[in-house]
């Protein structure tokens, strides 16, 4: 099913990248900012209900888990260090905190990456968005 978005009031797309990326960590549709960008956890809607934009032609794959993956990274690793450096603290109480943060930090950055990522694709004509960039959509109105 190809892209054909209905025609959209020139001020509601996003004025630029940051806006577009900033509408998908936040779940929204990154073209209109009207409605949801997920159907389920990790599965966008088939279209906008408010602009019609197709959201199935991403090929997000892999990446938002490795964006996931590296900002828990750099999150937990100062953490783990302050951690370590407490003498009273027994290690399997280190061990749980650092396992349950861990595993909050992924499984809660996973969405906003993996919207972020659609947004940039959509933004930028990547995969099945290569026919109508949201970026020359926006610079054309
Ligand atoms: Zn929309």
């Amino acid at each position: 099913m190809p892209t054909l978005a209905l025609p959209l009031d020139h001020a509601r797309l996003p004025h630029g990248l940051g806006a577009a990326v900033w509408r998908g960590i936040c779940g929204k549709c990154p073209r209109c900012d009207g409605t949801r960008l997920f159907a389920r956890f990790l599965k966008p809607v088939e279209r906008c209900t408010t602009c019609g934009q197709n959201w199935t032609l991403h090929g997000a794959d892999d990446f938002p888990p490795y964006v996931s993956i590296l900002l828990t990274g750099h999150i937990m690793a100062p953490i783990m260090i302050a951690l370590g450096q407490h003498q009273s603290l027994p290690t399997w109480a280190m061990m749980v905190i650092v396992v349950v943060l861990a595993l909050t930090l992924l499984i809660g950055l996973l969405q906003p990456a993996k919207g972020g990522i659609i947004a940039l694709q959509w933004w930028m004509g990547l995969n099945g968005f290569a026919p109508a960039p949201g970026r020359a959509e926006a610079e054309a109105g």
